[in-house]
């Protein structure tokens, strides 16, 4: 394993969080151990998006279990725990780095400052269960989805396609509106 500047080991803690309203939010992770370090990645919304879709990909080729995205609307983003204690470590992410360690029998998130080198030793590496990161991409799902616009029928979040709305039998209605973030 490459340097790392902060290696957590197995998280406690994994968490995906939108600060502010609706249009205005910012995005970031909270990773923990049991050792008291806390991490604070900040994350653009696609960033945050596509890790939720890169781990739904990672654990689909884990398997054997069969993580099913139900196509029905997502749950209410489940709020993160405050943070308590300051963080050992804040940075906005830079490369960001998915895998699986057979070793230890654990995923792996490996995370880089936007500001250090990308060719140069990570700024922090965590280690996490299937179970941590399917919570996690189920929260980001939430959290994606509650920026989008609602349907005034039904009050689903719209997807980018055409939305079949029950409400209306089927009425089919658009988002004619750009996402906000
Ligand atoms: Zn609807």
């Amino acid at each position: 394993m490459d340097d790392v500047r902060y290696d957590f080991d197995t998280v406690s803690r994994l968490e995906a969080e939108a600060i502010g309203r609706p249009g205005q939010r910012t995005f970031r992770l909270i990773a923990g151990n049991d050792r008291g370090e806390t991490a604070v990645l900040w994350i653009e919304k696609e960033v945050l998006q596509a890790l939720g879709e890169a781990i739904d990909r990672l654990l689909a080729q884990l398997g054997p279990r069969r993580y099913r995205r139900l196509d029905v609307a997502p749950p209410p983003p489940r709020p993160a725990a405050p943070l308590v204690d300051e963080p050992v470590v804040e940075f906005k992410l830079g490369n960001l780095g998915l895998g699986y360690d057979p070793e230890a029998r654990r995923c792996l998130l490996i995370a880089h400052d936007i500001e250090g080198d990308p060719e140069g030793p990570a700024t922090l590496r965590c280690l996490i269960k299937q179970s941590q990161f399917r919570r996690l991409s189920e929260q980001i799902a939430g959290i994606v989805a509650t920026g989008r616009p609602r349907c005034p029928m039904c009050g689903q979040p719209l997807p980018d396609g055409p939305h079949f709305c029950p409400p209306s039998n089927g009425h089919l209605s658009r988002a004619d509106r750009a996402d906000e973030a």
